[in-house]
């Protein structure tokens, strides 16, 4: 059994081989190695679980590729609006950050909220009111401008237009939905679990919108009891099935062990409600789980003794 680990998604969706060039996949490949090596080698030189999920979400948090920080989407406002949580599993404390939109790197203003303030979740201007007092890196709207994520959110508004949707089906990703969240799970030498994860929402959407990554327990969760989860996918069913905190207290109240209860959770639950998405989750002896009920999802781990792995489609990891 490891020691210690680390376990990262970059979003699920409908992520195809044949739509995918052999350039942008070992992009992607080399961004998710990139960042487990960076949480790795926090593990390895002692580096608590909290530490090393911040590091690798911060590095895909930086790369254009994923939704999350730099890459993050456009909502319908044609505005940025990111979100982001961490949460420790040793004392259960949590901070989280919805709607903000010059923070460069949500996840570390939800650090500072979960160790600096009396609150677990702060959003939009005093969250960013927040930031700056802390001396938190700050970047202007155009730093999140990225080509790729604006045609997006044009081909998405010229769609909705042709179908003349209702209320209902606007900022709806639909069957094609692409999630690009980025998330972390790991375990540390002294045992403790963490998670993060960290989102630019979903194309389209309304402004104001906030999903399930910032949502303790839907998107977040972490206890030293059971298991540390992160989950990426149509936020709105993440919210309504608790996704997290399904596979936690699946563990903790039913004996389930992390593989069921993850199965349980994306398979079970969120697919009878119609949920599109996945997760990744790892427990205190270094057992892991990665399910998802879309083609893909970028996603790797790298455990103690062994080497990074990552994987996109439904593949083994390589
Ligand atoms: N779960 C995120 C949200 O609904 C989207 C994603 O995973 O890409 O905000």
């Amino acid at each position: 059994m490891p020691d210690f680990g680390i376990v990262i998604h970059g979003g699920a969706g409908a992520i195809l081989r044949q739509k995918m060039t052999s350039e942008l996949e070992a992009a992607f490949r080399q961004a998710l190695t990139d960042s487990l090596t960076a949480g790795y080698e926090i593990l390895k030189s002692t580096g608590t679980s909290v530490d090393a999920v911040q590091k690798a979400v911060n590095i895909m948090e930086d790369c254009p590729l994923f939704n999350a920080g730099k890459g993050a989407v456009f909502t319908n406002a044609g505005r940025n609006e990111m979100d982001a949580a961490i949460m420790d599993g040793l004392t259960l404390k949590a901070g989280a950050v919805a709607g903000v939109h010059h923070i460069k790197n949500p996840v570390s203003l939800a650090r500072l909220v979960m160790e600096k303030t009396a609150h677990v979740l702060l959003a939009g201007d005093g969250a960013e009111e927040f930031a700056r007092t802390q001396g938190l890196e700050m970047a202007p709207k155009e730093y999140f401008f990225t080509e790729r994520r604006w045609q997006q959110l044009q081909e998405a508004m010229a769609k909705e237009k042709e179908l003349k949707g209702d209320e209902l089906s606007q900022g709806n990703p639909g069957k094609e939905g692409k999630f690009g969240t980025v998330g972390a799970v790991a375990l540390d030498r002294s045992g403790n679990l963490a998670a993060a994860t960290s989102t630019g929402g979903m194309s389209n959407s309304r402004y104001g919108r906030i999903g399930d990554s910032p949502i303790i327990g839907a998107g977040t969760y972490a206890d030293n009891d059971a298991c540390a989860v992160s989950t990426t996918g149509h936020g709105e069913f993440f919210m309504r099935a608790v996704t997290a905190y399904d596979v936690s207290v699946l563990m903790k109240y039913r004996g389930l062990d992390l593989a069921q209860a993850a199965e349980t959770a994306i398979h079970g639950r969120l697919t009878e409600l119609g949920g599109d998405g996945g997760l990744i989750a790892i427990d205190r002896k270094g057992n892991i789980a990665l399910p998802f009920n879309t083609p893909g999802m970028y996603r790797g781990h790298y455990l103690s003794g062994g080497q990074p792995r990552t994987a996109i489609y439904r593949e083994k990891m390589i």
